[in-house]
């Protein structure tokens, strides 16, 4: 069944890098479709509206350090809200606040005087903190690399320090406790916290995605539409149809790229549970910092309350507390509600039994493992045959800013073929 006219571009995907690609190539004026399988654009970016409450699918932050992010969102109109600069880390019963001096000169005393690690290493990590706030992105991802366990032994943070801080501060953001992920990730990462700051979009991480399809025309995305196989020149449609294309941007996750392109092979990947609850409750300290979990037992690796930093998470009256569970040997258990429900009353006592259950996310597949060696997201090859493009993670980093780079990258190969393609 082919299809009688064929397509300029078709881009496989409505993922924030298949729409980056549809943005850059409808800026220049050339004709693409968009082939989503699901029932709506965004990919791994959804944010669900239940009583109120905004629940992204699983936790997630805008960060505005990433240095481009403002040459593919318009950040003013997702009227963002900032998470405080700095952790608050749960050691031995009690929770200890590190936080940015410059920011929360009120914490700084306790920040020296802090349990968690030595004062070397509180050293330690505001000279990396200025070291690499002071280098480029693209520095970081030219410099060589280790496994972040390595490099933080070799910078001579105390076992202590890193297993207290870094082991669940790094998770969070790559959802891996083993710290076998790259040192420039980790660099890259510590940056995107001194540069900028994690932030919440007014109405959840959606907005994103509400934005980059609102600069499209209209009708030019088709939804359940799955591709089964890339060819020069045609994609196959789940059912058999075949349309022709000039040029294919395949912005499928790296581990659904197999399914249509055989040469790929995808990196082992990372996953999280997010288990959502709303309380009349309130944290007993003021600043929302994001919490650690300092004594690594238990299936908790970091908490939120989103509603704390943007009201708008939650019905007025209520808190929305986000908990980050990681690790296969918890992620699927049946009784993982019960589970955090004791972690969470060690840690705020009895309230926690008034909590209500709002909503469990599983996600097996979240990210690859970011383990070396790395690419530089900015030199990453786009690999593909004639005529056909992958973007997104493959060869690059998971990340959104990442993401909307490849994608303006392989559109920029079609645009202007000489650019790389
Ligand atoms: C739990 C979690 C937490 C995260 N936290 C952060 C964070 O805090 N900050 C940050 O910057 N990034 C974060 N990320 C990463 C970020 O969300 C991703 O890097 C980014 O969304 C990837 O976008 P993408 O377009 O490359 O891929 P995807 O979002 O995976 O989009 C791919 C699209 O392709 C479609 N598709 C797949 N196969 C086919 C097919 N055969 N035919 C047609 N369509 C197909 C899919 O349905 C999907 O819509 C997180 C991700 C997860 C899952």
């Amino acid at each position: 069944m082919q299809n009688k006219t064929p397509c300029e571009v078709v881009i496989i995907g409505a993922g924030v890098s298949g729409l980056s690609c549809a943005r850059a190539l409808h800026r220049n004026d050339i004709s693409f479709t968009i082939l989503e399988r699901s029932a709506r654009p965004g990919g791994r970016i959804k944010t669900d509206q239940i009583d109120g409450f905004q629940l992204d699918h699983g936790f997630q932050v805008l960060q505005t350090g990433y240095p481009g992010i403002g040459d593919y969102l318009r950040l003013d109109d997702l009227r963002l809200s900032p998470f405080p600069a700095g952790v608050r880390i749960r050691h031995a019963g009690r929770f200890h606040v590190l936080a940015d001096p410059r920011c929360h000169f009120k914490h700084a005393a306790s920040t020296i005087v802090s349990p968690i690690g030595t004062c070397r290493d509180r050293i330690r990590v505001l000279t990396l903190a200025r070291e690499v706030s002071a280098r480029s992105m693209q520095e970081i991802f030219a410099e060589p690399e280790e496994t972040a366990s390595e490099f933080l032994r070799s910078r001579g943070f105390s076992a202590d320090f890193i297993s207290r801080f870094f082991t669940p501060f790094l998770a969070g953001a790559c959802l891996d406790q083993s710290l076998q992920v790259s040192s420039r990730v980790l660099k890259y990462v510590m940056r995107l916290f001194t540069t900028g700051a994690a932030t919440l979009p007014a109405e959840g991480m959606a907005a994103i995605v509400s934005q980059l399809v609102s600069g499209l025309p209209e009708g030019s995305i088709q939804y359940q539409r799955e591709v089964t196989r890339v060819e020069p020149g045609s994609v196959t449609l789940a059912g058999g149809e075949i349309i022709g294309a000039d040029k294919i941007v395949l912005a499928v996750a790296e581990r659904e790229l197999g399914a249509v392109l055989t040469a790929a092979s995808p990196r082992p990947s990372v996953g999280e549970a997010c288990l959502y609850f709303s309380a009349d409750w309130r944290p007993p300290f003021q600043e929302p910092f994001l919490i650690l979990n300092g004594d690594n037992r238990g299936p908790i690796n970091n908490i939120a309350f989103p509603s704390l930093v943007s009201r708008t998470y939650a019905p007025p009256g209520k808190t929305l507390i986000a908990i980050v569970v990681l690790g296969q040997q918890f992620i699927g258990r049946d009784d993982l509600e019960d589970l955090v429900r004791l972690q969470c009353t060690e840690w705020f006592g009895s309230a926690v039994s008034q909590w209500q259950h709002l909503k469990t996310y599983r996600i097996h597949h979240a990210l690859p493992l970011q383990t070396p060696p790395t690419a530089s997201p900015y030199q990453a090859v786009l690999p593909g045959q004639a005529g056909i493009v992958v973007c997104g993670e493959h060869h690059s980093l998971p990340g959104l800013q990442w993401a909307m780079m490849s994608g303006a990258r392989a559109a920029e190969t079609i645009i202007r073929p000489s650019s790389g393609d």
